[in-house]
Formats: C-alpha cells, sequence, structure tokens
C-alpha cells in the first residue's frame, strides 16, 4: 500500500492544492458534490455553467468532480484539454436509461419530430439529437424548434414539465433521474406544516406531484439565484442534498431545509479527497471521445447555445 493512503484530509488538501498549481489545473465540483470536494473547488455550479467555465479557462487540466456525462460536457466543449473525472465509476443512472439503439428506433417512429436531448445523457445520445438543452432553458430550447413536434429526451418530468409550459407536442421517453423520485409530497407537506412561511424551490427532475406543491420550479443556479433575491429566510429545498451546502454557504444568513433524508445521488457522493489528489498526482482517467460523435455533439450543444444564450 502506497504511503500517499495514510494521508489526512489536511495533508491531501495542502497536496491538491500544489499538484494544482504544477498541472496549471482548474478544479470544478458539481452542486450535489461532497461539501470538502465543494469546498475545495475552483468553481462550483450546474453541469453547462461548469462546461462553458472550463472551455473559457487558460488551465491545461479540468478535474471535473461529478459524474461521467458531465465530464463528458466538458471535453465535448475542450478538446484540447486534458479533462479527469476522479472517480471514474460515478454515472448517471439516468443518462443510462436511453441507448444510442434506442434512440434509433424511437426516432424512426417520428419521424417528423425534433430530437431534443438534455444534456444528462451519453455523448453518442447528443451526437444523435438536434439540439441539447439544461433544467434552466428546456423551456426556450423547445419553443426554438421549428417542429411542432418534440422527442424529449430521457428525463420524462422534465418533459412533462416542458409539455405545461409550450404548446408544442412533446413525446416523452420513460427515463428519470432515481434521486430525485425518493422525494414524497408527504414529506413537503410534513415540513411546511412545521414551517409554514417556508418557500417551496424543486428542481423539474421531481415528479408532477412534487412539482405541485413548488412556489418555483428551478434549475439548481436558478435557485441559487432566486433565494438570493427572495426577501423569504426560509426555504424548502427540493432537490439533491449537496445544493444545500452550496446554498448555506451562499447565504448562511437563511435556513435551507431538505424534504427527505433519502435525496442522496450515490454517484455524485463517490468523489472524495483521495480521488482528486490521485487524479490530479497521475493524471487518472482522462475522458476520451471519438472525434465524429464529438463533433456532432458538439453541434447539438452549439445549436442550444445560439438558440438561448447563456448568462
Ligand atoms: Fe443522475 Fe440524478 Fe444523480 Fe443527477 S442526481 S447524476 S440526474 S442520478
Amino acid at each position: 500500500m502506497s504511503l500517499d493512503a495514510f494521508l489526512d484530509d489536511e495533508e491531501l488538501i495542502s497536496r491538491i492544492g500544489e499538484l494544482r498549481k504544477k498541472r496549471n489545473a482548474v478544479i470544478l465540483a458539481h452542486s450535489y458534490e461532497r461539501p470538502e470536494i465543494q469546498d475545495i473547488a475552483d468553481y462550483v455550479g450546474d453541469s453547462l455553467e461548469l462546461s462553458r467555465l472550463a472551455a473559457r479557462t487558460d488551465a491545461d487540466v479540468i478535474v471535473f468532480c461529478s459524474v461521467h456525462f458531465m465530464a463528458e460536457t466538458a471535453k465535448i466543449l475542450s478538446p484540447q484539454k486534458i479533462v479527469l473525472l476522479p472517480a471514474a465509476e460515478a454515472g448517471c443512472p439516468l443518462a443510462d436509461m436511453i441507448t444510442p439503439t434506442q434512440l434509433e428506433a424511437e426516432k424512426e417512429k417520428h419521424p417528423g419530430a425534433g430530437v431534443v436531448a438534455y444534456v444528462n445523457c451519453s455523448a453518442e445520445i447528443k451526437a444523435m439529437a438536434d439540439v441539447c438543452c439544461t433544467t434552466a432553458n428546456a423551456v426556450q430550447v423547445v419553443e426554438a424548434m421549428p417542429q411542432d413536434d418534440i422527442l424529449f429526451v430521457p428525463d420524462q418530468y422534465l418533459g412533462r414539465w416542458v409539455q405545461t409550459q409550450t404548446k408544442k407536442n412533446i413525446i416523452l421517453w420513460a427515463g428519470c433521474c432515481p434521486t430525485h423520485q425518493r422525494m414524497k409530497v408527504k414529506d413537503i407537506l410534513d415540513l411546511k406544516k412545521e414551517y409554514p412561511a417556508a418557500v417551496v424551490v424543486v428542481h423539474p427532475e421531481s415528479n408532477g406531484d412534487i412539482c405541485d406543491q413548488a412556489d418555483a420550479i428551478l434549475s439548481t443556479s436558478q435557485m441559487l439565484r432566486y433565494c438570493q433575491a427572495s426577501p423569504a429566510s426560509t426555504f424548502i429545498i427540493g432537490t439533491e442534498m449537496g445544493m444545500l451546502h452550496r446554498l448555506r454557504r451562499a447565504m448562511p444568513e437563511k435556513t435551507f431545509l431538505q424534504p427527505s433524508k433519502g435525496l442522496i445521488c450515490p454517484n455524485m457522493k463517490m468523489t472524495q479527497l483521495e480521488d482528486v489528489y490521485e487524479s490530479l498526482k497521475e493524471l487518472r482517467h482522462p475522458i476520451e471521445i471519438p472525434e465524429p460523435i464529438r463533433l456532432k455533439a458538439l453541434k447539438a450543444l452549439d445549436v442550444m447555445l445560439a438558440a438561448v444564450p447563456t448568462k
């Protein structure tokens, strides 16, 4: 066993800092990552926010503390950079709920439909889509499509929410995020009884019954801005528990409550300080995407960015 296995957190954080400089690296962490990973990151945000940051940075190495499809998105946008996924096995069950073969068959069933792929999918699926979208811009992307029929993959709940906001005909794919599906209406109602003035904010990957209880349905980056701008002091946050750390850090004077203790994405919690250290030390787990797939996936992302420029 290597002596590195006995390093305590303080020593790991110090070595990560040294390696970050030596490698000219930037460390990015999704809002659902463990608190100690968010705390050492240069930037914390949602997947597209971070990928766009990764494309703009002059760092040579991007350590993307997240799950596979997110690091892939960074590589699609920044092919010349080394993009590392510290926990190689961190995947996303939602992204795995559609394969290229399944999407091909679905496209054949709906030949006139435009294909919109939520960014929570593999590079292969992005490459087969007309355009990508995020939770923050899904409605605008769908509205900008020339087709009236839209095949929306892979998250059915985000697709259902989009359907409530547009006259287009949304053809849903039956994927879902298992973490958000653990939230129950009763969890929110029980907390509302205890904190009647609390504002309920939920992520659109939640099911419709949950969304019906919400004062606002927002992506993680929108949640941060919404809570900062709101005069309210107490919020019930219906998304993965890592987001509460980000909100509490940004607004220590406000109270953020979690409706259910089960709102944990096991994949987002795989990355530990040791993984970040090892990935920087050994340039471990670089993301590679075949160039023809990367170029097609880039086109779908570019169409989205052209249709809906993000801040
Ligand atoms: Fe995938 Fe859901 Fe985990 Fe996000 S929270 S990575 S959508 S399983």
